[in-house]
């Protein structure tokens, strides 16, 4: 019998090497069937949280299986869906009020759009236009890919993809610009939504921002009844030193897509919280005016009490503390490496620590395209980081400790030392990475 083909996610599957069969995860390690093991710098994808196998977690959904292991999710539910819907509304900012439970950050964004523009026909005011920033990234399905930056990614689809007005990225000199065309589109009055990844832009390559610049353009989008959409499948479950990055903002937005860190990155679990006023303008006698959106595993139990358990260990644990840890050692390590030649610029937000590699120093954008180069050195060397372009970063889970962390930066050190002393090959051919 031949083998199953295993097709890999983002992955030229002619040229890519045989993936590394992974045994075990515990902590921040991952143990390969043969060779060393590796230090998970990227929480497996931004997914693992409390660290790989944390016991508890695992504890909580072997449980949950010998009690329910699914039950379709209309007309029924259960207590994990139920606790954990309490907990979020609690726990998000803002008067969240209700939870719609999917499978992943993609379909978690296309719920939220399509609350948004469902709510603007429900209230007999119709609006279509999108708003997002021009290199956002929401996800891989249709109305996700619509939504995110016209890229590599996007590229065999754009046809099929729905229009979207980009905003430009929220850097400060484009504040002002950016307020003046929301205006003008607020008084078109078409608009149904802005779409966002709050703080932290992950795959546009870590692009930080302040929250004084979203607090500028959501109070306007409020002003013009724009509604705002907070895509934190990323920046949710302490990523940027807050349990969401949503609370370090004034105003809160009207919807919140949660997924990848919220069962703890043991199982796939989409949310979208939507404010009471969202929810209240689906109530009626009217059959049209359901939200008609469902998924076979919506609000599995498993991953309900994955998430439950998650919630649990960041207060027994102490969780945003070690994040705040995280971070001073993050801050040490980036007045380590200022000034290198190397680097044209580092942010630190929370767990992330960000490194722009300098392009066009030997020869024109020798490092955009390295991607691939770089994460094989660092495989090669017991360390998982997936570049994004020329941005090395890190995303640990938070069970990661002192000393692991000064291994990541000891080898981080080495990495820009031997940019300095090697003759760089040319790029490699290949995707970026995501
Ligand atoms: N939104 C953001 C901000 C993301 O970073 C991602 C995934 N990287 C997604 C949505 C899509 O999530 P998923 O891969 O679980 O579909």
């Amino acid at each position: 019998m031949s083998e199953g083909k295993v097709w890999h996610p983002y992955t030229q599957m002619k040229t890519a090497p045989e993936p590394i069969w992974i045994e075990k995860g515990e902590g921040a390690w991952l143990y390969p069937k043969s060779g060393e093991r590796i230090l998970d710098l990227i929480s497996s994808w931004w997914v693992t949280v409390h660290g790989h196998g944390h016991p508890y977690i695992a504890q909580k959904i072997a449980e949950q299986a010998g009690k329910l292991e699914q039950v379709i999710f209309a007309g029924f539910t259960h207590t994990p869906a139920q606790e954990l819907a309490t907990q979020l509304v609690a726990l998000l900012p803002g008067p969240m009020a209700s939870i719609f439970y999917s499978d992943n950050g993609s379909t978690a964004v296309e719920v939220g759009l399509k609350m948004a523009l469902q709510y603007w026909n429900n209230s007999g005011n119709p609006k279509s236009k999108i708003l997002a920033f021009q290199s956002a990234y929401h996800g891989d399905t249709f109305g996700a890919m619509s939504v995110s930056a016209r890229s590599v990614f996007t590229a065999p689809f754009n046809g099929q993809l729905f229009e979207v007005e980009f905003l430009p990225d929220p850097y400060p000199e484009n504040l002002s610009k950016t307020m003046e065309r929301i205006q003008e589109l607020g008084q078109e009055g078409k608009t149904a939504a802005f779409i966002f990844e709050p703080l932290v832009m992950g795959a546009a390559g870590m692009i930080c921002y302040e929250a004084s610049y979203l607090d500028s353009l959501i109070q306007l989008c409020r002003q013009y009844e724009i509604l705002t959409i907070a895509d934190e499948v990323m920046t949710g479950f302490g990523r940027t030193g807050t349990l969401f990055a949503t609370e370090q903002i004034q105003f809160s937005p009207d919807i919140i897509c949660l997924s990848k860190g919220i069962t703890g990155g043991f199982l796939p679990l989409g949310v979208t919280a939507a404010a009471g006023k969202i929810y209240e303008a689906f109530l009626a006698e009217d059959r049209m005016k359901t939200f008609f959106h469902g998924h076979s595993y919506t609000a599995n139990p498993l991953a309900c009490v994955a998430a439950l358990a998650s919630l649990e260990c960041f207060k027994q644990e102490n969780t945003l503390l070690r994040i705040q840890e995280i971070e001073k050692l993050h801050l040490g390590f980036q007045r380590r490496i200022e000034g290198n030649s190397f680097v044209q610029q580092t942010r630190v937000k929370g767990s992330l620590l960000a490194i722009t590699l300098q392009e066009g120093k030997e020869a024109p954008d020798y490092l955009s395209n390295w991607g691939p180069v770089i994460y094989s050195w660092f495989i090669q060397r017991g360390f998982l980081m997936r570049p994004l372009g020329n941005v090395l970063y890190l995303l640990p889970p938070y069970c990661i400790t002192d000393s692991e962390l000064e291994l990541a930066y000891t080898a981080i050190a080495a990495f820009l030392e031997h940019l300095g002393l090697a003759n760089p090959e040319p790029p490699l051919p290949g995707p970026v990475f995501g």
